[in-house]
């Protein structure tokens, strides 16, 4: 069996604490197990940052994009290793891995502009032989603590900008599945990063705690579900450092009476279903606005949730594989479960879903509810899994309150041919991601990616110019020169001298 040890300064790293079993969710065997780290380990990865931050903040920002720039090339000459590696561990088709590993490297190529993404300002005679200019300076060590669901992509959101800023980083990836941080560790040496600069320390609550609790680490950036996101805030703010964290999702999909039920239909079947639902972005409710839009909806949408096929990566004809772990299909199953309890419509019951040859993989068939109302426990919590509710609404305004009315605000998206209704909708919906006939608005890398409400906590976005800024502190410099000096000593406090 394969073990999977921290990768600490350029090398693998097995220190002394625990181990735990990582499985294939295709087959429900063990392939692995990987070390996890508590503060010792993570002492170990402090020290090696430590040493190697300064050297590479120094590097000018041209050569730190240069060695981004021979990451990227890497990536994409591992793609698919890269990404079948990582199905084996998250169970998600080989193509919705690539698209993982490539929203990651989209990222990376936007932090190779860091030449120009990271000059400060400046300005000329601020007043009487003063000149003022701001820069960003690196925090000095920055860590990351990512879900399972996107393992190269999280990961690369959170390292591209901190790396190319001048930090040293410290990763500390989903212990689920927790391969693919490693190989990319490998190939950011390879394509000539120093030693040090980029950490993976393994591992769960207590490598997390260590983090939150170690003071050289300046700035955490976290993604995973709201209650752990809410207290990694907390507890970073309180042990003084920079924080963002990103929580869980409840994205609606409204469908006005105008949309064209094709688009609709193909939109939600990928949107809901495509990746188990192991997506922040996934739309879990689906809103049909009037009840003839509803009919003509699930009659469309029933048969294709019907034929949904599901199995393990290594076929590749398959829509979506399995879910994380068999503790993941547990609880979905049981939220199905109380949803028929609560009198929801099971229109497509996928709880009983087996395939043969592969009874101990931890699936989960499509289900598809209809009727559900915003009291049921399907509606407030995110289920994470395979399964869309749909809620009926009777207007417009009614599909709004629901949207704006829910605790999460992570990603929404609208189906309409209207321009006035998607255009008020985008500027009045609570939401901080807006589809307008797309149904999985994920920025791109040269925009922020951030939820409002309980789906953030912070308020920098991860990459786009946010990104920058969450990365780098400003220090201003005001400065005069003695040769144009008068003599003689000023006590006062400049002050704002009229409008003149
Ligand atoms: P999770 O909260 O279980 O784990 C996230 C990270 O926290 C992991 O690295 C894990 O090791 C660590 N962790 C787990 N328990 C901890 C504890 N008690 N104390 C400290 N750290 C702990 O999340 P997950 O199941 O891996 O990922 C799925 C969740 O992530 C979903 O809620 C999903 O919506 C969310 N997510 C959000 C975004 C976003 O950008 N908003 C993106 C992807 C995933």
């Amino acid at each position: 069996m394969r073990n999977i040890e921290h990768f600490i300064n350029g090398a693998s790293f097995a220190g002394a604490s625990s181990r735990q079993p990582v499985f294939n969710p295709a087959t429900g065997e063990i392939v692995a197990d990987v070390a996890m780290g508590g503060e010792a380990e993570l002492q170990a990865a402090v020290d090696a940052a430590r040493a190697a931050q300064p050297q590479w903040a120094a590097t000018n920002p041209q050569r730190r994009a240069r060695v981004l720039m021979k990451f990227v090339d890497l990536v994409n000459a591992n793609m698919k290793p890269l990404a079948e590696l990582m199905s084996l561990e998250h169970g998600k088709t080989v193509a919705d891995s690539m698209g993982d590993i490539q929203r990651g490297i989209d990222v990376a190529e936007f932090a190779i502009g860091i030449p120009h993404l990271g000059k400060g300002e400046f300005t000329t005679g601020a007043g009487p032989s003063i000149d003022m200019y701001s820069m960003h300076q690196p925090i000095g060590i920055g860590a990351g603590i990512s879900p399972f669901n996107f393992p190269a992509m999280i990961p690369l959101w959170m390292s591209m900008p901190a790396i190319a800023c001048g930090n040293a980083f410290i990763m500390k990836p989903s212990e689920r599945d927790p391969s693919v941080p490693v190989r990319l560790a490998e190939l950011l040496l390879e394509a000539g990063l120093p030693k040090g600069v980029f950490n993976v320390l393994h591992g769960g609550k207590e490598a997390v705690d260590a983090i939150l609790a170690h003071p050289a680490i300046g700035a955490v950036s976290f993604v995973g579900s709201t209650p752990i996101a809410a207290h990694v805030y907390a507890e970073a703010a309180r042990q003084g450092k920079r924080v963002q964290a990103f929580g869980g999702a409840k994205n609606h999909a409204i469908v006005m009476p105008d949309a064209d039920m094709n688009m609709v239909a193909d939109g939600l079947i990928g949107a809901a279903y495509g990746s188990a639902g192991e997506r922040c972005m996934a739309i879990s409710v689906a809103v049909p606005v009037g009840e003839g839009t509803a009919e003509r909806m699930m009659k469309v949408l029933k048969p294709r949730v019907e034929a949904l096929k599901v199995g393990p990566y290594t076929d590749s004809s398959v829509d979506f594989g399995p879910v994380v772990t068999a503790a993941a299909q547990a609880k979905i199953k049981s939220l199905v479960d109380s949803g028929v309890t609560e009198g929801a419509e099971l229109v497509v019951d996928g709880r009983e879903f087996r395939l043969q040859g592969y009874e101990k993989g931890f699936y989960v068939g499509a289900c598809l509810f209809d009727h559900v109302t915003p009291r049921m426990e399907i509606y407030k919590q995110e289920i994470f899994g395979p399964v869309l509710s749909v809620v009926r609404a009777a207007n417009a305004d009614a599909a709004l309150e629901l949207v704006n009315n829910h605790e999460y605000g992570n990603g929404v998206c609208i189906f309409t041919r209207d321009g006035d209704v998607a255009r008020n909708f985008s500027r009045q919906v609570q939401i901080g991601m807006v589809g307008i006939n797309i149904p999985i608005p994920t920025p791109l890398a040269y925009y922020g990616f951030g939820g409002w409400k309980r789906s953030v906590f912070g308020d920098l976005n991860q990459h786009g110019p946010d990104s920058i800024r969450f990365w780098t502190r400003t220090k201003t410099v005001t400065e005069r020169w003695p040769s144009s000096v008068l003599p003689g000593a000023e006590f006062s406090m400049p002050v704002f001298s009229g409008t003149k």
